[in-house]
């Protein structure tokens, strides 16, 4: 199955794609997990991206386009997928289009996670992450058991750069102006699957679950 999840920062669409990625064994794939990596290691994809990250502006088109098409040079998208993160534009939904028509492949749904601004400005300011692990924590909702402490790892919990509240501001005015437009791109092409993302991280899986018809 290959799969593009959509959402507002915050949406909860890279908890749900990792326990759905696992859950249909296929490939999770963030284009953010790939930029922060980037940055970490200093690479020169990092050393590109960096400033449009911090400022929550999206990295250029051509720079991340050419990501996925690595990936799939490479194989990597061979046994279905979730994208998690990409396409955020019209172009960027294009230039997919256009690489799985080269191969033969295609996209069977958009799933796009439904959650009101009021809701993901909470959340993201409670959002912590493992700077050894990545693992994810929610204040107040999911915290560890030891403040600041990561439990699988015992790294230190950090907030993301990005996740500050200017920069959260303006990441939800890019959403719209610019990712929002591709909701009515899949929509079109009957391939939009909103569901509801409210309730617990449960409650939101059991209702990706049933809507794709994954039980
Ligand atoms: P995310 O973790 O998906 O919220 O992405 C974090 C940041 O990485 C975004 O705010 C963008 O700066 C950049 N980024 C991730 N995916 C893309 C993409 N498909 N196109 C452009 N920029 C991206």
């Amino acid at each position: 199955m290959n799969l593009i999840f959509l959402g507002a920062p915050g949406s909860g669409k890279g908890t749900q794609a990792i326990r759905l990625a696992k859950k249909i064994s296929v490939l999770h794939l963030s284009t953010g997990d790939l930029l922060r990596a980037a940055v970490k290691n200093g690479t020169e994809l990092g050393q590109k991206a960096e400033t449009f990250m911090k400022a929550g502006e999206l990295v250029p088109d051509d720079i991340i386009i050419g990501l996925i098409e690595e990936k799939q040079a490479s194989g990597d998208l061979n046994n279905g997928f979730i994208l998690d993160g990409f396409p955020r534009t019209i172009p960027q939904a294009e230039a997919l289009d256009a690489m799985f028509q080269r191969v033969g492949a295609k996209t069977d749904y958009a799933v796009l996670l439904d959650v009101d601004d009021d809701e993901i400005i909470k959340r993201l300011s409670g959002r912590m992450n493992c700077s050894g692990c990545q693992a994810g924590y929610n204040y107040p909702a999911n915290m560890p058991q030891k403040e600041g402490v990561c439990d699988k790892c015992g790294g230190q919990l950090v907030r993301r750069p990005d996740d500050e509240p200017d920069v959260v501001k303006n990441r939800l005015e890019v959403y719209k102006k610019q990712t929002q437009p591709i909701e009515d791109y899949y929509r079109k092409q009957s391939l939009l699957k909103p569901i509801a993302g409210v309730g617990t991280p449960d409650d939101i899986f059991n209702r990706i679950v049933e809507g794709l018809g994954v039980a």
